[in-house]
């Protein structure tokens, strides 16, 4: 029976750490991707298939970081104050005539800055009367005058292939004048979840069923990395079933994502299905929760066949099937931030597998969950991050612990 080989196999398979893991699975990323244009409206999330330019310096011309007064360096009395007559009004997105000498402009924020004019007083500091305007002593050159190309020069990169675009990103784009963009169509990932014990909610409940929470999970998951889910729904637990939804996810998907059936019982049918259409390999991880993870091929489009347990399948997600997925689309993988926060706990049974805790991070300490049941996503709910436990460490409270803030692992 092919089943008790594949168990074998599986049995003697030595466990991989994580990022060795991540590095494997990277390398057989295999892009193919189509290039489509979209304006800056709908640029959000989108990666970028060229390296963005600004078409122009940023900002255009010098320009008044206040509300004041232009003048001329050269027209000011060299110790104390000066009075000029005002010759002109520039506000905002006027053009400015050049500054006539021996006099001030009246200017806003913004206002492009006359030519002759080298200094800006803020309006607090000068009075205005008859004689004039009367400007005080100290003045010093450029003050006030946002130059021309200060934040961006002509022909300066934005962004590198592969980004991701962001808010900030696309105000930037726009800055520099840029209105489209070249970027990657998004993927299609076929989702399933394997299962007759699965129920949709909207269903009543019965015996023996529970709902089906990975579906409308992976579905989020998917959609907040800007990504098309191909929904495949519910598939009974049997090999034919399987074998039928995973070849027509292959046709209709650039990735495909499983969940459950990914144990070696009888009712787990998911790497014979695979097999048989293609390749699977149970790849045995120093990781907990989430030790086995599926990765193979199905008619050549990639397959995760993710745990069924909704916490363990969240996790995998996100540490393996998510930056495999950024590269399929041509991003840019990033390493998601850690950082080192106060253990309000102490993990004194040390283990042989990294271990990551749904936690909550709060005032400069972090407290993991005490139940890290896999089947448990309420505490993922609750939490705002995970803690990471290197494998065979012990922490004592007080101790500096890696946290990942969960913004770093879902967008
Ligand atoms: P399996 O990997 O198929 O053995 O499933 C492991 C556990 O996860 C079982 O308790 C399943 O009932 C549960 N499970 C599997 N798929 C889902 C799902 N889509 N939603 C919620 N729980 C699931
Ligand atoms: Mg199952």
């Amino acid at each position: 029976m092919t089943e008790v080989v594949a168990n074998a196999d599986f049995k003697v398979k030595p466990l991989i750490p994580v990022t060795q893991a991540l590095e494997k699975l990277l390398a057989d990323v295999e892009t193919d991707l189509v290039i489509e244009q979209v304006d800056l409206k709908n640029a959000l999330g989108r990666v970028l298939a060229q390296q963005p330019t600004a078409l122009v310096d940023v900002p255009p011309q010098d320009n008044s970081s206040m509300d004041g007064y232009a003048v001329a360096m050269a027209s000011l009395n060299v110790d104390g104050a000066t009075i000029l007559p005002q010759s002109q009004r520039i506000a905002a997105g006027d053009d400015p005539q050049p500054l006539t000498v021996a006099s001030v402009a009246r200017i806003f924020t913004g206002a492009e800055i006359p030519s002759g004019a080298d200094a800006i007083i803020m309006q607090e500091q000068v009075t205005v009367d008859a004689a004039g305007v009367h400007l005080p002593a100290g003045i010093k050159d450029r003050q006030n005058i946002r130059p021309r190309g200060q934040d961006l020069k002509r022909g300066e990169l934005l962004q590198p292939l592969g980004k991701k675009l962001q808010a900030a990103d696309i105000g930037v784009l726009a800055s520099a004048g840029i209105d489209l963009l070249s970027v990657y169509k998004p993927l299609k990932i076929a989702i399933l979840s394997t299962g007759d014990e699965l129920l949709e909610p909207g269903e009543p409940i019965a015996p023996g069923k529970i709902y089906n929470s990975n579906r409308a999970m992976l579905t989020a998951l998917i959609t907040q990395l800007g990504m098309q889910v191909v929904d495949l729904g519910k598939v009974a637990d049997t090999f034919a079933a399987t074998q039928k939804a995973l070849a027509i996810a292959a046709d209709s998907a650039d990735l495909i994502i499983s969940t459950g059936g990914v144990s070696v019982g009888e009712e787990d049918h998911i790497k014979a299905a695979v097999d048989s259409l293609g390749t699977l390999d149970m790849w045995r991880i120093k990781l907990k929760p989430g030790k086995p993870l599926a990765y193979g091929r199905v008619n050549g489009t990639p397959i995760f066949g993710l745990p069924g347990n909704p916490a363990s399948a969240l996790i995998t997600f996100c540490l393996f099937a998510r930056p495999y997925m950024t590269k399929l689309q041509g991003g840019i993988v990033v390493k998601p931030m850690k950082f080192k926060v106060i253990a309000a706990f102490e993990h004194l049974k040390s283990g042989s597998r990294e271990e990551y805790l749904r936690a909550r991070y709060s005032e400069g300490e972090v407290q993991p969950f005490k139940n890290q049941s896999s089947g448990m996503l309420s505490t993922a709910s609750r939490a705002n991050g995970l803690i990471v436990i290197p494998a065979d460490a012990v922490i004592q409270s007080g101790e500096l612990v890696d946290f990942i803030p969960f913004s770093e692992l879902l967008a």
